[in-house]
């Protein structure tokens, strides 16, 4: 089953949902600007915490972590909800704790799987420009494996974002991919009309592929945040001021049902 699909989320908000991610207990979530908007504010207000806990438990999770984005490399592993420190890609086992990212633009991947012994792993990536040619995804799933995932048996689903269509980029981001990436990632970049675009959903495939996931393991939902706009918060389209959509993967614990 592949695709990304827009449903109602019970309280009249659109939320998009990766089919091809779904596994007994696992529930994921993207959020539109129907609401929650994950706003602008610090990583660790109190305001950030509600929408996040609300948003969790909707999806019938206890709570999710989140990092403060800093357009880097790191990974943390997350054990506890809430604010889990400075980095672009979380990840967890623990059931009943969602691991959560916020965009505006900027791709956000979700991967989960089943590791040998049947429990679970999943993880998110908030992929912008800078953590993308710094290997965010790949590193995301390097460690999935570390802790005992097969990567050849995970799942990933690249979120709505600024689209090839539209992710104009300068000279010096393309020559930052190449010198990071190596000459393959001339393959993401694309010149029209004299402007540079940067194909990022096709550069975190490749992560994820280079990783060891399947191809068909993996579902760009190809939503552009900048042509719709009316569905997405756009940092490019409306400024610093945007808010954030964002995306939450986790494991319901065991007796509970999933809202
Ligand atoms: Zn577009």
């Amino acid at each position: 089953m592949n695709g990304f699909v827009l449903v109602d989320d019970g309280q009249g908000r659109r939320r998009g949902v990766f089919p091809h991610l779904a596994a007994p207990a696992l529930v994921h979530a993207v959020t539109t600007r129907d609401g929650p908007d994950l706003g602008d504010e610090p990583s660790h207000h109190p305001t950030h915490a509600v929408a996040a806990g609300a948003l969790a438990v909707a999806l019938g999770l206890d709570g999710a972590a989140w990092a403060f984005q800093v357009h880097g490399d790191a990974v943390l592993h997350a054990d506890v909800a809430g604010y889990a420190g400075p980095g672009d890609a979380l990840w967890t086992d623990r059931p009943g704790l969602g691991v959560m990212a916020r965009s505006a633009d900027c791709p956000l991947v979700l991967v989960a799987g089943e590791r040998p012994d049947g429990t679970g792993i999943w993880g998110v990536a908030h992929a912008s420009w800078r953590s993308t040619v710094q290997g965010i995804t790949a590193r995301l799933v390097a460690d999935l494996a570390l802790a005992g995932a097969d990567p050849s048996r995970l799942r990933a689903g690249i979120a709505p974002s600024a689209g090839p269509c539209c992710y104009e980029v300068g000279e010096e981001v393309r020559d930052r991919a190449l010198k990071d990436l190596g000459p393959g990632a001339a393959a993401f970049f694309r010149e029209r009309e004299g402007s540079l675009h940067f194909d990022l959903w096709a550069a975190n495939r490749a992560q994820l592929r280079g990783a060891g996931l399947r191809d068909e393991a993996i579902v760009t939902a190809g939503l552009c945040s900048l042509c719709r706009n009316d569905l997405f918060f756009s940092y490019r389209r409306e400024g610093a001021a945007a808010g954030r959509y964002a995306a939450v993967i986790g494991v319901v614990r065991s007796g509970r049902v999933a809202g």
